[in-house]
């Protein structure tokens, strides 16, 4: 394991995130507080896919929140396209979201009542991109879901429900996607195959990957690999 070296090289191209020196702790009942993150810090360059692994309760969801701007930092800095993003204002950090990043989690968090094509779409209704629509629709096609557009989550297996969130997550075209244990919950060989889906998705799209997950085969197959230990972000490659 070698720590992450910060100094850019010459020529090398900017990149897209830069997490420096972060540090998050959660106050605990008894008193006290239990630092998750102490001095985190990595860099993920435009294009790339990189997996993060740790052991369970070792910050992996918690630094993804944080990169995520869904929880807030002690100290440190997170840069997006060179530009310091967590200081941004609650209402500005939700236009960054929007337009910037993509989740998918380990439960698909799609909205029931919505059919598969209408959760395709929601993420381009809220940024006021009817434009992406209909790429949108072309995504859902992609995942493998032709003919099952107008189904809803409960008409459509756990691979299927992951795939439309997969197609969800994409369907703003953020440069960014990040993804926690987003096959946690499917059998091996769904889980190979939505993981071959996010990679040659991703690829294909030019979307830069960071996925969280406790599988090292899955973690494996990733260009980049991070580790997540004593608070601390470890180059694995
Ligand atoms: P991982 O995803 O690697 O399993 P987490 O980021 O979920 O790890 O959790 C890291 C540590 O922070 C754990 O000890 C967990 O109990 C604690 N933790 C996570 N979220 C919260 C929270 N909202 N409030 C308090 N403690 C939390
Ligand atoms: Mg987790």
């Amino acid at each position: 394991m070698t720590s992450i070296d910060f100094k850019k090289m010459e020529n090398s191209p900017a990149p897209l995130l830069r997490a420096e020196n972060l540090f998050k702790a959660y106050k605990e009942a008894k008193g006290g507080a239990s630092e998750v993150l102490r001095g985190a810090q990595f860099s993920l360059y435009p294009g790339e896919s990189a997996s993060l692994v740790g052991v369970s309760g070792s910050g992996k969801s918690t630094l993804l929140y944080c990169l995520g701007l869904l929880e807030n930092l002690d100290s440190g800095t997170l840069f997006f396209k060179g530009k310091a993003v967590n200081g941004l204002s609650a209402q500005k950090k939700a236009e960054f979201r929007l337009k910037n990043l993509g989740f998918i989690f380990q439960f698909h968090h799609l909205i029931p009542e919505l059919t598969a094509l209408e959760n395709v779409f929601l993420p381009c209704e809220i940024a006021g991109r009817e434009d992406l629509k209909s790429e949108a629709a072309g995504l859902l096609k992609k995942v493998g879901l032709e003919g099952k557009e107008k189904r809803f989550p409960w008409q459509l297996s756990g691979g299927e429900q992951q795939r439309v969130a997969v197609a969800r997550a994409l369907a703003n075209r953020p440069p960014l996607l990040l993804t926690d244990e987003a096959t946690g919950n499917l059998d091996p060989k769904r889980a190979h195959e939505i993981l071959d889906l996010l990679l040659s998705m991703c690829s294909e799209l030019g979307t830069t990957l960071l996925s969280v997950t406790h599988d090292d085969s899955s973690a494996r197959r990733y260009k980049r690999r991070f580790g997540l230990q004593e608070g601390q972000i470890w180059d694995l490659s």
